[in-house]
């Protein structure tokens, strides 16, 4: 058995351990134990100062050397890809195609926002939109400008994407020049913290720029002030915690969260059995439910098809699972893996016993038949699809995310507005997908849905080749949601960056301002 590695949290320019008995941690296939940690004693409060501190190199730079610095920093990740997908296996139960999608997907965002600094080229900072004449004489103007906070961004990560989550969040915060505080769930800080390793002693990074919490930050929220900026990733109910402490309030801390969300699969009314729309439904459907054994928040929870075609899915969707190799996510053919923690796992199981309040399991719903596990190990759940034949009651569907391969087939009729509405019972979510050919009908359900989604996706026979799925997040898109979703808004592009940067609108002379914040 491999050594218990003792992570550390990188604070304060050095790296440190906790003073209390180390956490354990998993590895989800076998249940053996990989690594420890403690963040018992770590001072956040000076972390926090000194995290600050990190940001006047960052700003000092051009966004054209910020972006050099993301790309060199996602080459130096890619250069220990093998021994972070490993990594991701281990512990985090992944496959190795879900490992690349959380390691690649985390370089891949880096490389993005390297190419964004390179267009932006020699400023520090941005000019936002066209100067604007403000009274009858064309030389008194206004033009709002874009500048990098004075404070540090703490990140705190949900345990389904320590690398992703972390690159994703890491390459705005860079780009826009402000240091980082990273904090991984706990469960999952490995990667993260082999990330962050890398990061450290590749000395790509001014002092301060990059801080690293390897589990529980303590009272480090209690610290922040106006200057700061806090992105949260993970439950609802933890993002209603943070986002209402006291001093994020009285401070006016800006916060951005990502949260819960029960996305919805919609198949049109024209697709006809084994058309190419039908079969993109069905590719994206079940690649979201069982990518990362479905534990992103980005995967179809509910899939709404036309009545006539009830049947229909349920068999091909059974078929297809069925045929898919649950198990040890090291073994050829396995497509996937164990869920992240035996917590995740009660938690889906609960949840699956919830649902079936108004649906019925038809396929999978236990731990199922497994590859290359002995019996009663590891924390497996097989592809469970239920029916739920009355959507408008129900209730636990529109309600509950269900965080693990787990996902409900739900008819619907001739009446669109009341399709929309049942999507818009979830109360805000981040994404959803239709399948159709037919225009008028995808018109009247992106103008009836768009309100409740941070993004949608349209699938159809033009472009069944080349989606990535709903459940793939772009970082040249926005990833967020309203209500449910955490109202955050993420990357698309450099609509992200404004998170970490403050909006201010300068009045003055044409020529002035031209040659001061233009030129
Ligand atoms: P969680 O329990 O809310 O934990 C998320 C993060 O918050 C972890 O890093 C956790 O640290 C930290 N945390 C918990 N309590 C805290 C506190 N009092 N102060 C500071 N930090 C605290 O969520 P989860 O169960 O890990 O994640 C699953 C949820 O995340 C799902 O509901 C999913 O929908 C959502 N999610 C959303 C997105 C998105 O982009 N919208 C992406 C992925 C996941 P510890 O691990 O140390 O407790």
């Amino acid at each position: 058995m491999a050594a218990i590695k003792q992570l550390q949290s990188f604070v304060g320019g050095k790296w440190v351990s906790g003073s209390g008995t180390p956490r354990p941690l998993y590895n989800p296939t076998t249940e053996e134990v990989i690594a420890e940690t403690s963040t018992d004693g770590i001072d956040f409060q000076a972390a926090l100062e000194y995290a600050r501190s990190g940001g006047a190199a960052l700003r000092e730079m051009t966004f054209e050397q910020r972006g050099e610095m993301l790309g060199a920093l996602a080459k130096a990740w890619h250069a220990h890809r093998d021994d972070l997908l490993q990594l991701s296996t281990d512990s985090g139960g992944n496959t190795r195609s879900d490992a690349k999608f959380d390691v690649d997907g985390a370089t891949g965002t880096l490389a993005f926002y390297a190419s964004l600094g390179k267009k932006l080229g020699a400023r520090t900072f941005l000019a936002d939109g066209e100067m604007v004449q403000l009274t009858r004489a064309p030389r008194y103007v206004g033009q709002h400008i874009l500048v990098p906070r004075l404070g540090a961004a703490v990140h705190i990560n949900a345990f389904n994407f320590p690398a992703w989550g972390m690159g994703e969040k890491l390459a705005v915060s860079f780009l826009a020049g402000m240091p980082v505080i990273v904090k991984p769930a706990t469960s999952t800080a490995p990667l993260a913290a082999a990330m962050v390793e890398i990061a450290v002693d590749s000395g790509l990074l001014p002092a301060g720029a990059l801080s690293f919490i390897a589990g529980p930050c303590g009272d480090l929220v209690d610290h922040m002030g106006f200057q700061d900026v806090l992105a949260f990733t993970g439950s609802a109910d933890t993002g209603t915690l943070l986002r209402s402490k006291e001093n994020i309030i009285r401070n006016s801390v800006r916060v951005n969260v990502e949260a819960d969300s029960l996305n919805s699969a919609v198949l049109g009314p024209d697709a006809e059995h084994q058309s190419e729309t039908y079969d993109m439904f069905l590719r994206e459907v079940i690649k979201d439910m069982t990518q990362k054994a479905g534990q992103k928040c980005t995967a179809i929870r509910r899939i709404f098809v036309p009545e006539a075609l009830l049947d229909t899915v349920l068999e091909d969707l059974g078929e297809q699972l069925g045929a898919m190799k649950t198990g040890n996510p090291n073994s050829k053919g396995v497509r996937i893996g164990p869920l992240s923690t035996a917590s995740q796992l009660r938690d889906a199981l609960a949840g699956i016993e919830k649902l079936k309040s108004c649906a019925e399991v038809v396929h999978g719903g236990e731990r199922g038949e497994l590859v290359d596990v002995p019996d009663g190990q590891g924390y497996f759940l097989s592809p469970t699809v239920l029916c739920a034949r009355e959507p408008g009651t129900a209730d636990a569907v529109h309600a509950l995310e269900v965080f693990g391969p787990v996902a409900t087939v739900m008819p619907y009729g001739d009446d669109v507005d009341e399709l929309c509405s049942w999507i818009g019972r979830s109360e805000g979510g981040l994404v959803s997908s239709i399948y159709s050919d037919k225009k008028g009908f995808v018109q009247k359900m992106i103008m009836g849905i768009a309100p409740y989604h941070g993004r949608l996706t349209v699938g159809n026979e033009r472009v069944a080749e080349h989606s990535p799925g709903p459940g793939s997040v772009l970082p040249s898109l926005v990833h967020g949601g309203p209500g449910r979703a955490g109202g955050g808004e993420e990357l698309g592009g450099l609509r992200g960056l404004s998170l970490y940067m403050q909006r201010t609108a300068v009045q003055g002379s044409k020529p002035l301002l031209a040659k001061l914040l233009l030129d």
